[in-house]
């Protein structure tokens, strides 16, 4: 299943993330909430990925974390006349001005975590979250 795979990326994703939080500390912090920007043509099935995300979860530091997905419409751009369109779904792609058919994507196929929230990061380590100061 397409959306497994997804799940799983991004739960090794936000891991990988986690140890890069806990080095130096030994504790990686645990993950309450994900979010995701996803493309409108990426084919992705939402329910799926929802109900996918929750078993790739068990067991690590994502465990019973949120899943929020936001969805980036797809626009496409005709190479002739530039024009720019939403080429909604299921995609429109030759052009309404000239209806060329040299079109390119703009967007509609991200797949992107966008925000992480993390259980107990701040009161664990205050000092080390803050930014450096310039
Ligand atoms: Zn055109």
């Amino acid at each position: 299943m397409h959306e497994m795979s997804i799940a799983v990326a991004v739960v090794e994703q936000v891991e990988e993330a986690a140890a890069r939080l806990a080095d130096g500390t030994g504790a990686a912090p645990s993950a309450r909430s994900v979010h995701l920007e996803v493309g409108e043509l990426a084919g992705v099935v939402a329910d799926a990925l929802a109900f996918s995300f929750d078993l790739a979860c068990t067991g690590t530091v994502l465990e019973g974390a949120a899943l929020t997905t936001e969805t980036v419409p797809g626009r496409a751009r005709c190479a002739r006349c530039a024009r720019d369109w939403p080429t909604g779904m299921p995609p429109r792609l030759s052009c309404p001005g000239c209806d060329g058919a040299a079109t390119e994507l703009l967007a509609g196929r991200e797949l992107r975590i966008t925000e992480v929230r993390w259980a107990e990061a701040e009161q664990r380590r205050p000092v080390a979250t803050l930014p450096e100061e310039q």
